[in-house]
């Protein structure tokens, strides 16, 4: 009886056992599309697009500056076993050996340059340089679903239908974004509507969502270019601390990815001259996704932050 016992124990054990080591085998990944994309916004709209049938991955993880990224151990083989590249063009990616790579590797497209293509009139330029923060803009970062899911069908054409399918879905998730967070942001007064942020990233935002037409240029600024990696100047202190002062901001924006120490001095310079303005709880996302969630949320959580700290005054500094 103990004997029998024990046995059936051990069959037990090794039951639990295999079903431990089932669980731990990894996912056979063979059969899916291997997409390599430079960031993690344009790999989200692949991942919608073509969900399961794809193994989505990217390059410029976490808070990482896009605009500079240079290529680290391990990207080439990734980039080399993928079947297409999507990187988004428009200057964004501007570190040389990112950027000499993608130049020369044919399966990688400028998925961005569809805007310029077709949309010229729809990009700011600032001093005559691209802007390249298109994704800030919902309506103009749905114009990437279709081209990535015309490439996705020309490398999968059995799973045309699906694609499709999820690509409609996508882009009426993004439509109906597009249009709660310009009713959420033009329910602020007008007058309360001057955004100040660490680099020159929003103003795609500040033209779709936070203006009224034709004025956006004059509604937002920031200490740092289109790319947070030059020297500030006095200059660029004092041009934000004049805005400041002329129009009565209250509250000023640090982002996810730029150091603080410009907006520091922002703050420090306004309090020399008698200017009563604060850091905001939390920082904007504007080249990185919210807390690694997706891109949707991260837009939202931009324009809800944005939303309370210019509706309520009660919003707790960072400093
Ligand atoms: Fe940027």
């Amino acid at each position: 009886m103990a004997k029998k016992f024990v046995i059936i124990l051990l069959v037990f054990a090794f039951l639990a056992g295999l079903a431990l080591f089932t669980k731990a085998e990894p996912k056979d990944t063979s059969s899916k599309i291997k997409v390599v994309s430079t960031t993690a916004m344009i790999a989200e709209l692949v991942s919608q697009i073509a969900q399961e049938k794809v193994q989505s991955e990217f390059l410029i993880k976490g808070d990482i500056d896009p605009h500079s990224y240079e290529l680290v151990k391990g990207d080439q083989a990734k980039l080399k076993s993928a079947a297409v590249i999507f990187y988004q063009g428009l200057g964004l990616e501007h570190g040389a050996s990112l950027v000499s790579y993608l130049k020369a590797e044919s399966k990688a497209l400028a998925i961005g340059e569809v805007v310029r293509q077709k949309h010229p009139e729809l990009l700011i330029y600032h001093d005559g340089y691209l802007d390249p923060h298109i994704w800030l803009d919902l309506n103009l970062w749905e114009k990437l679903v279709l081209p990535i899911t015309e490439k996705l069908v020309e490398i999968s054409p059995e799973n045309k239908e699906f694609f499709e399918k999820n690509a409609l879905e996508l882009t009426q998730n993004m439509q109906r974004l597009d249009v709660s967070i310009q009713s959420l942001l033009q329910d602020i007064p007008e007058n309360k509507r001057y955004l100040v942020t660490a680099h020159s990233a929003f103003s795609y935002f500040t033209r779709r969502y936070i203006s009224h037409e034709g004025s956006w240029q004059n509604r937002c600024i920031a200490p740092e270019g289109l790319a947070p990696e030059a020297q500030i100047s006095l200059y660029d202190i004092e041009k934000v601390v004049a805005f400041i002062g002329a129009h009565g901001v209250q509250v000023i924006f640090s982002e996810s990815n730029v150091s603080k120490d410009a907006m520091h001095k922002i703050l420090d310079v306004c309090k020399k001259t008698g200017l009563q303005v604060k850091l905001a709880s939390a920082p904007l996302f504007g080249d990185a996704l919210f807390n690694e969630k997706g891109y949707l949320d991260m837009m939202w959580h931009n324009a809800t932050l944005l939303h309370q700290a210019w509706h309520e005054e009660s919003i707790p500094t960072q400093d």
